[in-house]
């Protein structure tokens, strides 16, 4: 049966809560871990190949979605930007004050530059509010994909999966 999202074109609530990849919160507060948010049962696996540390299982039959072993992750950020879905974002809870940060796979150009503000969107590219680019970072590794991290109020941790620039 089609997911959801192959609907609606992106991860509903529904979709987040069974995913095998989504941190726990109590890991997610704990600092920077990945969010694997990936719901096509396509046959898919560079995360797992990837992942230094075993940290992401797709396992012998390509097509199951990725399980993440959230206690494994070490926050490399490879996965992130290997994702050829761009389905996979870094969730850091831990920070003071109601803030996290969010970093996100990022290939619009121009890009931010730190410091901007910009505006922050949910999955469904509706308007959250404003966020600060806190870094932003692009390899010869990384090819055409950046990365791009937002600091966000702690509840949008979970929803901000996209910025707009104001300029
Ligand atoms: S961020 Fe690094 S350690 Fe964590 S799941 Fe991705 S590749 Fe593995
Ligand atoms: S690399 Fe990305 S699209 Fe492919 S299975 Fe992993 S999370 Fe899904």
């Amino acid at each position: 049966m089609p997911s959801e999202s192959s609907k609606t074109g992106f991860l509903t609530d529904e979709e987040l809560k069974n995913s095998p990849g989504i941190p726990s919160e109590a890991r997610r507060r704990k600092g920077p871990v990945a969010s694997i948010e990936c719901m096509e049962d396509i046959p898919c696996n560079p995360c797992e190949s990837s992942c230094h540390v075993d940290a992401i299982i797709v396992g012998e039959d390509i097509t199951n979605l990725p399980q993440l072993d959230g206690e494994k992750c070490v926050a490399c950020q490879t996965c992130v930007y290997i994702c050829p879905g761009q389905a996979i974002v870094m969730v850091d809870e831990s920070l003071p004050e109601g803030k996290a940060t969010v970093m996100m796979p990022y290939e619009y150009r121009p890009l931010p530059d730190t410091g901007d503000v910009v505006t922050a969107l949910n999955r469904a590219g509706q308007t959250l509010g404003d966020a600060k680019v806190v870094a932003v970072r692009q390899t010869k590794r990384m090819d055409q994909t950046a990365t791009v991290t937002i600091e966000v109020p702690k509840e949008w941790s979970m929803q901000a999966r996209a910025i707009r620039l104001k300029r």
